[in-house]
Parts: C-alpha cells; sequence; structure tokens
C-alpha cells in the first residue's frame, strides 16, 4: 500500500472506517476462495462472509454483465426474472413466507422489519439479544448493542443475555440449556407486558456472530416463539449473515431450532457481492402493512439483482454448497479440535457448517479473554497468506467464514497456517 493510498484514505473516508490488519494490503483481484494484493501474492479468505460461491463466479458473472447490457431499471415495470427469484427464493423459505419486499442491504432490511412490526402491534419496544448487530440506520443501529454503546441505549431496547454455553451460566453439559437461556427472554417479555408496554418484536441472529460466533443452543428459539406469539410480538429472523446454507445443517439458520419467524432478513450472501437484500414475510402481514401506505425502494429488486440472486441460488443448489458446508465445515471443527489439544490459547471451538469461532484464552479455568493475542494470530496468519479476522464483545474469537466452496485442503490450509503461529509463540 502506497503512502499516498493511506493518506487519501485518512483525509476522505471516516476514521471510525479502518481497514483490517496493521499493515494493509492493496486487494486487486479474487478469485474462489483467494484475494490476491498488488504483488500476485494469494490470500486463502476465511473471513469475508458475502461470497458464498467464491470469487468472481463465472456463472454469476455473466449474469450480472448479460442482464445490465439487457435491461436494468426499477421494480415498478414488470420483468420476468423478478418473478422467477422469488418463485425461487420462497422455494427455499416455508410455507405462508411468501411476500418479498426487495431492498439493498441488510440493514434496510431489519429497518423496514422493525417499521412493519411496530406498525402492526402499535407498540415500541424491541427484545434482543445482547452483543448482537443488525445495522447503521437509526432504527437498526438502536437495536445493535456494539453501535448503541457508543451513544447511549434507547428505552425501547431490551437486551436479554447471550446463550452462550462457554461462559454462560449454563453450560454444553446441561441439556436444558437451551430452555433456560429463553426463559431470560421468556421472562423479559412477562415483565414488559406487566409494565403494560408488550414488546412489537423479538429480533434474533440464528448464530451469534457479533457476540462470538455462539451457536444457539438446541430447545432456545421454540419456547420464545410461542412465547411471543401469545404475548402478540413478531419474530425477527436476522439471517443477513447465516443464510443460504451457510450453516450447513438447513438452508436457513432458523430451520436449525425448528421454528417459522413471521420475518426473515437477508442480504449479504444473496448476490454474492452484489447489493441484493430483502425481508420476506406473510401475505396477511404484507396486507396489513399495505394500509400504512406504498412500500418502493429504486434499487430494491432491480433485474440485475434478480439475475444475480437466481443465480447465486442455482449454484448453491447444482453444486451440492449447503452439503459442502456441512461435511467440510465439519472436517475444519475436528482438525481445529485437534489443535486445541496441543494449544492452551485455544478455549474454545464452535460452529455450525462453514460458520465458526475459536474463542483465544490466557487462561482455561479463568477463562481469561485473550484480545491482544487474538489481534497477534490474525496479522501473523496474514504473512502465512490467511486472512481471518477476531470478533466477539472482547475481540478474542478468530471467525472463521469462509465460502461455501471451502475444500478440506482450504480447511487443512488454514489449521497448519494457526498451528505455525501458536507453535512459534511471541
Ligand atoms: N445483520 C447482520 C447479522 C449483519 O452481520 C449485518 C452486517 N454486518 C447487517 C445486519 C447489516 O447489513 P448491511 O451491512 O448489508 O447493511
Amino acid at each position: 500500500v502506497t503512502e499516498s493510498t493511506l493518506k487519501a484514505r485518512e483525509r476522505h473516508l471516516p476514521h471510525s472506517h479502518p481497514t483490517y490488519f496493521s499493515e494493509p494490503v492493496t486487494m486487486v483481484r479474487a478469485k474462489g476462495c483467494r484475494f490476491y494484493d498488488e504483488y500476485g501474492r494469494g490470500y486463502l479468505d476465511a473471513l469475508n462472509n458475502v461470497t458464498l460461491l467464491g470469487h468472481g463466479h463465472n456463472r454469476v458473472v455473466t449474469a450480472a454483465a448479460r442482464q445490465l447490457s439487457r435491461l436494468n431499471t426499477n421494480s415498478r415495470f414488470v420483468y420476468n426474472v423478478l418473478t422467477e427469484y422469488t418463485e425461487a427464493l420462497t422455494a427455499t423459505l416455508p410455507d405462508g413466507l411468501d411476500v418479498v419486499y426487495f431492498v439493498n442491504s441488510g440493514s434496510e432490511a431489519n429497518d423496514l422489519a422493525l417499521r412493519m412490526a411496530r406498525y402492526l402491534s402499535g407498540r415500541d419496544d424491541v427484545v434482543i439479544i445482547e452483543d448482537a448487530y443488525h445495522g447503521y440506520t437509526a432504527t437498526v443501529a438502536d437495536v445493535s448493542p456494539s453501535r448503541y454503546k457508543h451513544y447511549g441505549k434507547p428505552e425501547t431496547t431490551h437486551p436479554t443475555p447471550v446463550p452462550d454455553r462457554y461462559r454462560g451460566d449454563y453450560g454444553h453439559e446441561d441439556p436444558q440449556a437451551g430452555a433456560k437461556y429463553a426463559s431470560h427472554v421468556t421472562d423479559t417479555f412477562d415483565r414488559l407486558a406487566a409494565d403494560g408496554r408488550a414488546p412489537a418484536a423479538f429480533l434474533y441472529e440464528s448464530l451469534l456472530a457479533g457476540a462470538g460466533q455462539i451457536v444457539l443452543p438446541p430447545g432456545y428459539l421454540a419456547p420464545i416463539h410461542t412465547a411471543a406469539r401469545q404475548h402478540g410480538a413478531f419474530t425477527i429472523a436476522d439471517e443477513v449473515q447465516v443464510g443460504f446454507g451457510r450453516l450447513g445443517e438447513a438452508f436457513w439458520g432458523f430451520q436449525t431450532q425448528g421454528v417459522v419467524p413471521d420475518f426473515v432478513t437477508m442480504g449479504k450472501a444473496m448476490g454474492n457481492g452484489f447489493p441484493v437484500a430483502a425481508l420476506v414475510t406473510t401475505r396477511e402481514i404484507s396486507e396489513a402493512f399495505d394500509r400504512a401506505g406504498r412500500f418502493f425502494s429504486t434499487y430494491g429488486g432491480n433485474p440485475v439483482a434478480c439475475a444475480v440472486g437466481l443465480e447465486v441460488l442455482r449454484v448453491v443448489d447444482e453444486e451440492r454448497l449447503q452439503h459442502n458446508a456441512f461435511t467440510v465445515g465439519q472436517y475444519l471443527r475436528d482438525r481445529l479440535g485437534e489443535l486445541a489439544d496441543r494449544h492452551d490459547l485455544i478455549g474454545d471451538v464452535r460452529g455450525q457448517g462453514l460458520y465458526s469461532g475459536v474463542e483465544l484464552v490466557t487462561n482455561r479455568v479463568t477463562k481469561e479473554p485473550a484480545s491482544a493475542e487474538t489481534l497477534t494470530v490474525c496479522e501473523r496468519l496474514k504473512e502465512e497468506g490467511v486472512l481471518v479476522y477476531p470478533t466477539g464483545p472482547a475481540w478474542n474469537v478468530l471467525k472463521l467464514k469462509p465460502p461455501l466452496t471451502f475444500t478440506r485442503a482450504h480447511a487443512d490450509e488454514l489449521t497448519e497456517a494457526l498451528d505455525r503461529v501458536l507453535e512459534a509463540g511471541w
């Protein structure tokens, strides 16, 4: 990276928008699971959670270019690629989730879901899980603890404890952990209702990214959904990170908990790097919201977005990528588990499909977060040609979110590099 590029970034970009790594790299291209820098050096991509099919997937590039040269406009015109896409997209969802509101980012999708839930319930309060991130618009930042911590939590936001079986009150050995963590949420519903302010919604991710790649314990979401329904609160599954087969076991994360939410929000992977996002809900909810006025987004559901989204769905299906996420994800965690046997710094290895977390601690008994070491590990992995980054409230969890085309050979490359870095010590 040249001095002048860094200076220009310094001048023109907000300083709250830092680059990855202390010595940033100029990336010039990417293909499959690898980035390439200005010197042609390759880096295995295990941190980018957008390019589901791998970078520069030929079929997606062709679909985008073909559609862009043929027709691109807004969705108040009729074009077939939109209906073809909505048919294919809703076929992946449970019956009843049939109506698609196309937008351009995950933040917009969550913003719209909250607006609908509030309008339809006539209420303001929202229950969330601590340490979540749901996006940047004003409304959504209000329900994203990592953001509102800087400017104060609105009265209407009610965080509930992270159902963390590594650090929390109920561990992996407790078969009732899911139900016990769920009771914190349902107690919050009850408390709010007793105060005459039952919530508009419960908003959750089906695997908690910002909280440190926390897998929801079995039996967590079902009692929450039941209680939400009893209280007249809507359920919103934020699938912006984990949807589209990434969790391996199911196409949508909430399906691994056997529930059906009122709203599903999605983005990121949906366009394999091209901005496509959506909110999906039922016809009944949609019609009730229609009474509030018209919904329109200029770019939401544009023909190029639909052509790209449709091609992504076809490739996931034809290349059996959900299955790959399941098998390679399990293989990766097995290999990381072997590393944990030899390196005390690894406190926990967890995940579902190709969506994992490796929590680093300085002491396995006290579980003191190894925050500084985690950043150093990421810097050293970069020198080894592997891109990984920290997450979690203490920044001590390596988040591993590679494309679903990740192979066992890639998993070996990652774990062997991590082994070398941990072996070398500091
Ligand atoms: N929800 C989740 C779970 C996310 O991780 C993100 C982005 N990191 C968003 C919503 C917001 O999406 P976007 O950046 O596309 O607005």
